[in-house]
């Protein structure tokens, strides 16, 4: 659906969970474990996607949290599989349980998988995330095995952190069929607020000529993708501050909780709690409502505050 910009609002992002495995030290380093209590069962995941399809959504990518976390997540991606006008299916994953599930994700019809990876040494992605670098490993290699392509690697850089390992993750690409992400430090969550931690994408860009660009793949991407010569994979950079793509911006967000979120960059969400009770006329109405009034853009310059953290809203 067009929203009041012009834009064609068809891809949601789905948070089927706060619950993360992980404590990444720019994201949810301060949370606790979110209740469970309070997360949408997964027959109104499927209810609000088919609404939302029946209005123009044409990709979902599930999210959270950690998307692995929930028990049903099988019974998610089978019933999205089977909606009809869907054309992509993906997951963004911390790869800490996706050795196990890849292949029955697969054969439920999820299509590909991003997975985060904020460090390739071991001892660091441990300070990083608390979790194992390993099973992240095992996830990559079980997700090229059953063929839930491309894989596509993201990184957060953040300035003291790992920004030194920006040509190791370039390096990924050469023998391997994935592609890596360098995303942007937003101000989300515990350090995004602090501006001198960020690493500025553009230059990056600058220092490494040898890029070749690429054309998007699609309209609205907000990566933008680069080859080098004998590489099997691809870099893209995702810039959300330096290089806002809200002008195209494609998407939406549903929460775990039930909340639509029309904007990552702007704080205002709405319940779609009462409206799953009223009946898929009411709900069909609110998602059009606010689809067609998404914010023009994100509001991370001006001194956005934000309330929660990307495990929250769903990255
Ligand atoms: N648990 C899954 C995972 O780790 O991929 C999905 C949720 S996680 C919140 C989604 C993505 O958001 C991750 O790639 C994470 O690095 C990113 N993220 C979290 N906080 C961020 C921030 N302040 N700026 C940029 N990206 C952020």
């Amino acid at each position: 659906m067009i929203d009041q910009f012009g834009r064609n609002i068809n891809y949601l992002r789905l948070s089927v969970t706060e619950r993360c495995t992980l404590r990444c030290v720019y994201c949810r380093a301060d949370e606790g474990l979110c209740p469970k209590a309070a997360e949408l069962s997964g027959a109104d995941f499927l209810r609000i996607s088919r609404a939302c399809v029946a209005l123009g959504i044409r990709r979902i990518r599930l999210t959270g949290g950690e998307p692995l976390l929930r028990k049903d997540i099988l019974e998610i991606v089978s019933g999205l599989g089977q909606i009809d006008a869907l054309e992509d299916l993906s997951m963004t994953t911390n790869a800490q349980m996706l050795a196990e599930q890849a292949e029955s994700l697969k054969q439920a019809g999820l299509k590909r998988v991003n997975i985060s990876l904020d460090s390739l040494k071991e001892d660091r992605y441990r300070q990083i995330t608390g979790g194992e670098l390993q099973n992240v490993i095992d996830g990559i290699d079980a997700a090229v095995r059953v063929g839930l392509l491309p894989v596509k690697i993201n990184i957060v850089l953040v300035r003291g952190i790992n920004d030194d390992e920006v040509d190791d993750f370039i390096a990924l690409t050469k023998d391997n069929p994935i592609d890596v992400r360098l995303i942007e430090l937003m101000p989300l969550g515990v350090l995004g607020q602090d501006e001198s931690l960020r690493i500025n994408n553009n230059e990056l860009m600058a220092a490494r000529p040898y890029l070749q660009p690429l054309p998007p793949s699609y309209s609205g991407q907000p990566s933008r993708d680069y080859k080098i010569d004998g590489h099997r994979g691809h870099i893209g950079f995702i810039s959300p501050i330096s290089h806002s793509f809200c002008a195209d911006c494609n998407r939406i967000r549903v929460m775990s909780d039930g909340m639509l979120r029309p904007c990552l960059g702007s704080n205002a969400e709405i319940s779609l709690k009462p409206a799953l009770q009223a009946g898929d006329a009411a709900l069909l109405e609110v998602i059009r409502t606010t689809i067609f009034n998404k914010p023009m853009r994100h509001h991370f310059e001006e001194g956005f505050k934000p309330v929660k953290s990307m495990s929250r809203i769903g990255g």
